[in-house]
Parts: structure tokens; C-alpha cells; sequence
């Protein structure tokens, strides 16, 4: 049997610029608070605690403590509140997800009625409606959504990780209900290539294993790519993966991450699955060691 892993599996850039702002004021005071978990991941929350790194939702906590805000932003009159009551931000919003923002605050500015590709419900999507002025943007996950609805001018951001063709999709049913759109694609090209490189090993794979929170999109959003093409579970630790999963039928086992997932525990994920299959490979310490699925 084979076990590769996807190119590009495991965080991203801006969940590792996150992690490492934590790590680094970990050592510096004692007195530090994430607003809501720093990533949708579980495990990593658990290791940040044991630094002494804590998440906090409630705001009426942060007196005089150093918070960081994570990588997916933080809603407008948050991050004012907090400039009030912290003794110091810091800022680990990703960049990209900055300049998302920004994007939206400028596209209503111009006089565009601001649409979001996204879902409403997650942290990055509430944070970014927050930047368009007065509440004006609107959010949607489905094209099908905006059925009655008509527009002059239309301008389209989207949740960094969500899928091109789910943009294109809505892009396409506002054209036709508006005289002007405007696009800006702000899918984030860590998850694309995070994407492709998943789809072209599950393609390649008898069975898909994909680590990470079962509460992060992006990872949510690679189980659903993989298994729309081949049997995949989505797990977030090692200790879900079952010995029956690996019949005489599997011959090519594929792992990927999303760009939560820490490299420990992917390093454990291999390991276990090596435990289970048997085949005489050893078990690894280092993320590096563990074989890449390149295309031929
Ligand atoms: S997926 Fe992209 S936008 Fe989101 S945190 Fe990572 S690098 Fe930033």
C-alpha cells in the first residue's frame, strides 16, 4: 500500500504568522488572550493553553491583557473595543483577509452594493460584513439566494476559502440580475492550491484520510472536494482512524490537511496509519519525511 500526502497540506501562511505572533508574546507575558479560538483547530488550541495562551469570547474580560486577534479578523467595533480596554493588540489578522476588508469598504465607497460569497455565519465573513459601511453588504452562500433581487451596481468579494467555481457561479446569477458587477476575487490562493493538490491525489487514491477541525471551513471544504471523487473521512486525530478502513481493496491511501492542521498531527496520522497497514515502512518524526504525491 501507499500513503502520500497532498502537496501543500498543513497551514498555511497566515494561520503560521498567527501561531508564531502567539508563541512568540507566550514568551514575552503571561497575560495573553485569543478573541475566540486563534484557529479552528482543536489541538493547537490545547497546546497554545498549555503555553498559557487562553481564548476568551466574552469582551467584558480583557482589561488589561495583552489579546490577539486571529487570523480570521475581528469585527470593526470589536477591535475598537479592545484598542479601549487591552493594555496592547496584537494584530494577527491574516493579510489577506486585511485586504479583503478593505476591499469591501472601498467597493461601497465607489457606490457598489457589496455582496459576500460566503457563509454568514463564520468569524471571517462576520468580521469582513462589519467593514462595509452601515451594515450594507450583503451575504450570500447560494446563487439561488438572490432570486427577486435586482441591482445596478454590484461588487463581489468572497471568504478567502471558498471554492472559485462557487464564485463563478453566483458572479454568473448576478450578471444577470444587474447592470454593472464588479469582482474582485479574493479566494485565497493557499486554499485553491490546497484544493487542486487534494483533488488531484484523491483522484489518485482508493481511500482519502483528511485531518483538521471538524469546525474548519477550509478543512470541511477538502472532505467535501475528496469526497465528492473517492471514499474519505474526515478526521481531526489519529486516534479516529479505524484498522477496518484499510481492506485488500486499498492500495493507495491519500492523506491531506487544511491550513489549520498542525504538523504534529498529521505526523501522527501517518504513523498510525502505517501502524494499521503494516507494510513493513517505518514510522516518521518529521512532517518532511512523510511522501509527497507528485503527479507523473
Ligand atoms: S487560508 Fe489564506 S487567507 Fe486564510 S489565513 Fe490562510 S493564508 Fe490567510
Amino acid at each position: 500500500m501507499n500513503v502520500r500526502i497532498a502537496q501543500n497540506s498543513g497551514f498555511c501562511f497566515g494561520v503560521k504568522r498567527a501561531i508564531n505572533l502567539a508563541l512568540k508574546a507566550a514568551e514575552e507575558d503571561d497575560n495573553i488572550i485569543t478573541i475566540g479560538p486563534i484557529i479552528h483547530n482543536p489541538q493547537m488550541v490545547q497546546k497554545l493553553f498549555e503555553q498559557g495562551i487562553s481564548s476568551v469570547e466574552d469582551l467584558s474580560k480583557v482589561e488589561n491583557r495583552i489579546a490577539i486577534i486571529r487570523s480570521h479578523g475581528i469585527e470593526k467595533n470589536k477591535k475598537e473595543l479592545l484598542e479601549t480596554k487591552c493594555k496592547k493588540i496584537i494584530d494577527a489578522t491574516c493579510p489577506y483577509v486585511s485586504k479583503t476588508q478593505e476591499f469591501g469598504k472601498t467597493l461601497y465607497e465607489e457606490g457598489y452594493q457589496v455582496i459576500i460569497y460566503g457563509d454568514e455565519n463564520h468569524p471571517e465573513v462576520v468580521a469582513l460584513k462589519s467593514y462595509v459601511p452601515n451594515n450594507e453588504a450583503m451575504v450570500i452562500s447560494d446563487p439561488k439566494e438572490l432570486k427577486g433581487f435586482s441591482f445596478r451596481r454590484v461588487g463581489v468579494i468572497s471568504q478567502t476559502t471558498r471554492k472559485l467555481s462557487g464564485l463563478q457561479e453566483v458572479v454568473s446569477k448576478i450578471l444577470e440580475i444587474s447592470n454593472e458587477v464588479r469582482v474582485i476575487n479574493t479566494i485565497c490562493n493557499a486554499t485553491a492550491v490546497r484544493q487542486e493538490a487534494s483533488l488531484k491525489l484523491a483522484k489518485a487514491s482508493d481511500l482519502m484520510i483528511v485531518v483538521g477541525g471538524k469546525n474548519s471551513s477550509n478543512t470541511k471544504m477538502l472532505a467535501k472536494i475528496c469526497g465528492d471523487n473517492i471514499k474519505t473521512y474526515h478526521i481531526e486525530t489519529s486516534q479516529e482512524i479505524c484498522k477496518e478502513w484499510f481492506d485488500e481493496n486499498i492500495q493507495n491511501i491519500g492523506i491531506t490537511a487544511g491550513a489549520s492542521t498542525p504538523d504534529w498531527v498529521i505526523v501522527e496520522v501517518y504513523n498510525k496509519i502505517i501502524e494499521y497497514i503494516g507494510n513493513g515502512e517505518k514510522q516518521i518524526s518529521e512532517f518532511s519525511e512523510i511522501p509527497v504525491f507528485k503527479e507523473d
